[in-house]
């Protein structure tokens, strides 16, 4: 079950935590998968040597997915190479944390830039391809604080929260075409995104989380590569919570 032989799918932010993991995932699952990376691609070539050492295909595509003309111009080039995009995990994103009366300008219009802009600007180039192969599958990902709020995150989870929105409304208008889009919102999952938590933080966090323990980025690919999957093709428009309970 869950097989994706014979699917390209684009991976961004694929260097490193759940973009790698979600990279080998679905190449696990068969999937020719394009991982892209800003500024890592020593550890985006690693992901797709390390994809390649299990016996799945893997490419690379460096671009910055805030700047829109470098969107359409790489996933054009992906889809001259494998001829189409099956499947997007608009994935990358940043965090800039802080309490709302410090918030500056140019960390909301960067957050905005990265989390949401670059991620409909994927999605967008992406399902060109999808709608004409009548075939697709887009995954946005989401956090737990998109949907409930975290004080010191007000730039972050709303970013987190317009995504939803976009997947929602992506869902509605690929319907017809067979293109599905959906939402991950991981829970506290360690990524590098995460190290920088306190002890003291982590432990006020478990108390929290029902499951008593932070997610893994394997947790979240999973959740993922199952979205992805011809077997998902009823599921449209959702939001698959892996937050260990946190938030249901
Ligand atoms: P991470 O910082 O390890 O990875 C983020 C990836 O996005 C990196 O590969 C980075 O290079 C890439 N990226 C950043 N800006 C980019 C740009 N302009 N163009 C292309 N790529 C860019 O963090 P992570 O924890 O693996 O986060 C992955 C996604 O999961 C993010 O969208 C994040 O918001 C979300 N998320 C993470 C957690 C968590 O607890 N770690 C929880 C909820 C949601």
């Amino acid at each position: 079950m869950f097989r994706l032989d014979g699917r390209i799918a684009l991976v961004t932010g694929g260097s490193r935590g759940i973009g790698r993991s979600c990279c080998e995932a679905l190449g696990a699952q068969g999937a020719t998968v394009v991982v892209n990376y800003v500024k890592g691609e020593a550890a985006a070539r690693e992901v797709a040597d390390a994809i390649a050492a299990k016996g799945g295909k893997a490419d690379l595509a460096g671009f910055d997915v805030a700047d829109s003309k470098a969107v359409d111009a790489s996933i054009g080039e992906v889809v001259s190479r494998h001829g189409k995009i099956d499947i997007l995990i608009a994935n990358a994103g940043i965090a800039i944390d802080g309490l709302l009366l410090r918030l500056k300008d140019e960390d909301l219009e960067r957050l905005w830039a990265i989390n949401v802009r670059g991620a409909i600007a994927c999605a967008r180039a992406a399902s060109r391809t999808m709608m004409r192969a009548r075939w697709g599958r887009i995954v946005f990902m989401s956090s737990v604080v998109g949907e409930m709020g975290n004080a010191g995150q007000t730039g972050y989870a709303a970013t987190k929260a317009a995504v939803i929105g976009a997947a929602k409304s992506i869902a509605r208008e690929y319907a017809s075409r067979n293109v599905t889009a959906n939402v991950v919102a991981p829970g506290y999952i360690d990524t590098d995104m995460t190290a920088g938590m306190t002890d003291a933080q982590k432990e006020q966090l478990m108390k929290v989380v029902p499951l008593g323990r932070t997610g893994t980025a394997r947790d979240v690919a999973a959740a993922c590569a199952y979205l992805c999957s011809e077997e998902a093709g009823y599921v449209t428009g959702q939001v698959l919570r892996v937050n260990g309970g946190m938030y249901m």
